[in-house]
């Protein structure tokens, strides 16, 4: 089949230009963003012209904006297909809150708004139209589309077609019939995960006509990768949401019964968490995805594989409580972060007992099925490279990178544990591994892991006892290793294969020619444990927050969600966090200022922003702030393009003249920066630095006053310590004692 392939950034057509005048107004009018994404632009066109198209894009890369555009410039009704009402309804309501017309008909609205919606189509009033692949076919529906035709279709989550991709719909191959029935109008397919097996399959099972296919990097800059050894779940995943207080973040399990128990525990430490599976009834899981998308639930513990609807595009952090079993799905579950291009932390929590639980599960299930050997065999070596994408200390953008066909040019990443060089190794490694090592011999080679572990801690228990285990020499030799750690390690030799495991039910550790090779130490060991530093911050989000105020930020979160409530609608279809953090740098003050922020379109300007800029403005007068600063009058880059730019040059100077002390009129002085963002830039040094003590800019008396009070009223609010203190203490030293406070506590 012939189709022409554009990878990664095409510069601009010029030959183009009226026709891209018109789309970027488009563009500014209805969503408020003023420049097109690489590949954006040519996917447009390919819409424009009703030229098949296949667009694989990761997913917050902007692939709706390629289809919601082309019917709005052209004036037409296109057909969306689309796999869950979930993932349609927020496409709508989003569209709705631009001026957008769209509608979508599924088995989620009432008869009345059924009604409404065909008695719109008719009158083809709406430019997007979703639908359900069953029932797209249907002679109902049918009767509904255009007189003159439908000039495009278009199918999200295209890899549903095949199943060689993870997410299998057998209602998509009946999209197979499309180009028959409709000979002239155009198909286009958009997916986040493709690699090229399923990207040419959904081309033949589309029946696309001389397609343009359109591949973007894969890769998720914005997206920091973690893989930490797992020894105490629960502990570690409340470490890394305590990062993350009051931000959303998915957790993902294997079983529903793991979600449920997490989820309970993380509540039980006063987390905002719900559990969500495929085994609750569908109002449950209705309740628990919007209270999720209104921002009054802030974790879901969901199953693998699991939670599509599961949707909010500022999710800052995707954890996995163990490993999912292929790629293709930890790309898909991670890639739920950071939908806004913001930055977000994607962290999994390791154990080589997960690669086996899954062989078993992947063979058991399959033999049960009477499924073909290659099957069993295609699944196993998915979970292998997920095994081996764990195991690897290899930069992770890298790895996922080149799996999905992609060539990826950094040397570092800057944003994996790699290359952030936090993989901390176990001191003694070698030592320990020869004592777990031998502790296999002594047991003759009969037992598990667990009772191995139970040896080697000195547990006392019934099967200790019962074998006379206590007697070994090896009883009780890693004591001072906490059990699960210890547990952690004994996979992790399994899965360098320094140590063998039985095929049984109750698979016995076995000792191969590499065991002995350690033992005899002729062969070094290197583990890993979970890092014992606090996470660093990486340059991308240091960047995403430049000039940003946090607590004018938060404020805005507080009206977005009040918005989101009083409407009925997810919080993120008021703005994102985008937008909000654009607001809280420039601070506008007046419509047109606020015009300028990405993100707000007209119709939003005229519903919101006199809201948005009362709240702005009194803010900054609560706060001492100055509205509009002048240094922030230009719009930052869109997130998704500036991750890759480094800090700012001025940035990065005054945060290196306050190390050596410099006060703040002194760094304004020498940078040429207002006072007001000199601040803010120490603001930030404090935060990014911790310094032990900011007696260079705040004299400890003061200190100490401020300190006493925000002790008794919190740090959250600077406007109670003020007013306590009998405004004796200016707003700008209130601000630097609280943040310093926030961050040494
Ligand atoms: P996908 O469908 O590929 O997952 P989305 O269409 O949801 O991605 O877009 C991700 C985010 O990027 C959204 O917040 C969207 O508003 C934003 N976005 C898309 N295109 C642009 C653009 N050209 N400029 C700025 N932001 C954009």
């Amino acid at each position: 089949m012939g189709f022409n392939v554009i990878l990664g950034d095409m510069d601009s057509v010029q030959t183009n230009r009226p026709r891209l005048d018109q789309i970027l107004e488009t563009v500014r009018r209805y969503w408020g963003f003023d420049a097109l994404r690489p590949l954006q632009e040519e996917a447009i066109l390919a819409g424009l012209d009703r030229r098949d198209s296949l667009v694989v894009m990761p997913t917050g890369g902007g692939k709706s904006l390629c289809y919601h555009v082309p019917p709005a410039v052209a004036q037409r009704t296109d057909i969306v297909v689309s796999p869950l009402i979930s993932l349609m309804k927020d496409q709508v309501d989003g569209l709705q809150a631009c001026g957008y017309p769209a509608a979508a008909l599924h088995g989620g609205i009432t008869p009345q708004e059924r009604r409404d919606i065909e008695v719109g189509m008719r009158a083809e009033r709406y430019r997007l139209v979703f639908v359900a692949p069953e029932r797209l076919l249907s002679g109902s529906f049918l009767s509904l589309l255009p007189r003159g035709g439908v000039g495009a279709f278009v199918i999200d989550e295209a890899h549903c077609i095949s199943h060689w991709g993870h997410d299998f719909r057998p209602e998509y191959r009946r999209l197979a019939t499309l180009k028959e029935r409709f000979p002239t109008a155009s198909v286009h397919g958009f997916t986040a995960t493709a690699t090229p097996r399923v990207r040419a399959d959904i081309l033949e099972q589309l029946r696309l006509t001389d397609p343009t296919v359109l591949v973007g990097s894969s890769d998720r800059p914005n997206l920091v990768y973690r893989v930490v050894p797992r020894v105490d779940v629960v502990g570690q995943v409340l470490e890394v949401i305590r990062r993350h207080a009051g931000e959303a973040v998915i957790v993902y399990c294997i079983s529903r019964k793991d979600t449920e128990s997490v989820a309970m525990s993380l509540h039980g430490h006063g987390v905002r968490a719900r559990a969500y599976h495929a085994g609750m009834d569908a109002d449950k899981r209705r309740r628990t995805q919007d209270a999720f998308a209104a921002e009054q639930l802030d974790v879901v513990v969901a199953t693998v594989a699991f939670g599509m609807g599961i949707d909010r595009s500022n999710v800052r952090c995707v954890l996995h409580a163990a490993m999912p079993k292929s790629i293709e799905h930890y790309h898909q579950e991670t890639g739920r972060a950071g939908r806004d291009g913001l930055e977000a932390e994607c962290v999994l929590f390791y154990s080589a007992a997960d690669a086996m639980k899954w062989e078993s599960l992947i063979r058991r299930s399959a033999e049960e099925a009477h499924q073909p050997g290659e099957v069993i065999e295609a699944a196993v070596e998915k979970l292998m490279h997920m095994r081996r994408f764990c195991s690897a200390a290899q930069c992770r953008h890298r790895n996922l990178s080149e799996y999905f066909g992609d060539t990826y040019d950094r040397t570092d990443c800057k944003a994996c544990d790699v290359c952030l060089d936090e993989v901390e190794g176990v001191a003694d490694a070698t030592v320990t591994a020869q004592k777990i090592l031998s502790c296999v011999a002594r047991v003759d080679e009969r037992f598990g892991v667990g009772h191995v572990v139970d040896v080697l801690v000195g547990a006392d228990t019934e099967m200790v006892r019962r074998w006379g285990h206590q007697g070994l020499s090896t009883y009780g030799l890693v004591k001072e290793t906490p059990r699960k750690a210890l547990t952690n390690m004994v996979y992790q030799l399994v899965d360098l294969g320094l140590l063998g495991r039985s095929d049984d039910e109750w698979p016995k550790l076995q000792l191969n020619e590499a065991s002995w090779a350690v033992m005899r130490g002729e062969r070094e060991v290197r583990m890993v444990q979970p890092q014992t530093k606090a996470a660093r911050k990486t340059d991308i989000e240091e960047a995403s927050w430049e000039g940003v105020d946090q607590g004018l930020f938060e404020h805005l979160r507080t009206v977005r969600r009040e918005i989101a409530e009083e409407r009925g609608v997810p919080a993120f279809i008021v703005f994102g966090d985008a937008t909000l953090r654009e607001m809280a740098r420039l601070r506008p003050g007046s419509r047109d200022a606020l015009r300028r922020v990405r993100g707000v379109g007209d119709r939003k300007l005229a519903d919101l922003g006199e809201r948005f800029t009362a709240e702005i403005t009194g803010y900054c007068r609560e706060h001492d702030l100055e509205i509009e600063p002048e240094e922030c009058d230009t719009r930052s880059d869109d997130p998704a393009i500036a991750v890759d730019k480094k800090l700012s040059r001025v940035r990065e100077a005054a945060l290196e003249l306050f190390a050596q002390g410099r006060s703040v009129s002194d760094v304004a002085a020498e940078l040429q920066r207002a006072p007001s963002t000199t601040l803010q830039y120490l603001v930030e040094y404090i935060q990014a630095k911790r310094p032990e003590s900011i007696e260079a800019w705040v004299d400890q008396d003061t200190y100490r006053k401020v300190a006493a009070v925000a002790d008794e009223v919190g740090t959250r609010r600077l406007r109670p310590i003020f007013e306590r203190l009998n405004e004796a203490v200016p707003y700008d030293t209130i601000r630097l004692v609280a943040r310093h406070l926030e961050v040494r506590t």
